[in-house]
């Protein structure tokens, strides 16, 4: 597979989504890493960003509430280059309603090979490395090939 790099600054855009039976470790782990968050921008689905502006007295942008299409338009913005990090706690103890968006939000966030922090001693690691407020060039996967396959066209 041919490879081609996107650069990321070191200032970087995290999007933050807590489950709710996870959002007060999410905040109290954001508010411990104070410091450390406002070097960067922030994004949040609805419910999760509201909380953590309020905690952090950081400007936070927000998307739609998860269950109401926040999972996927933060999605959207990872598949489009817009995003960079993923910190997402989610409950692995109770099933969710928009379980399909978050499996959709997690492929994406491999697919286009951005740091993902699934539980808070990953997101310790995460915000401890010099690469966070460093330049870097995500290696990813150059899908051009696979655009140009070849397809069955109709004949008429
Ligand atoms: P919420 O969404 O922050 O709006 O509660 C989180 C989620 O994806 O469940």
């Amino acid at each position: 597979m041919e490879t081609k790099l996107r650069k990321m600054a070191g200032s970087k855009r995290i999007a933050l989504v807590a489950h709710d039976n996870k959002k007060a470790e999410l905040i109290e782990w954001a508010v411990y890493n104070k410091n450390a968050l406002a070097r960067h921008r922030l994004y949040g689905t609805g419910t999760t960003g509201a909380l953590l502006e309020k905690a952090l007295g950081q400007s936070v942008s927000k998307f739609l509430s998860g269950p109401l299409g926040g999972d996927q338009q933060i999605g959207a913005r990872i598949a489009e280059g817009k995003l960079d990090v993923l910190i997402f706690f989610w409950d692995p103890m109770e099933a969710q309603p928009h379980d399909p968006d978050i499996k959709a939000l997690l492929r994406l966030g491999v697919t286009w090979n951005i740091p993902i922090a699934n539980n808070r001693a990953t997101a310790d690691f995460m915000m401890t490395s010099p690469l966070m407020y460093e330049e870097y060039d995500i290696i990813l996967t150059d899908y051009s090939q696979y655009i140009k396959r070849p397809l069955n066209r109709p004949t008429n």
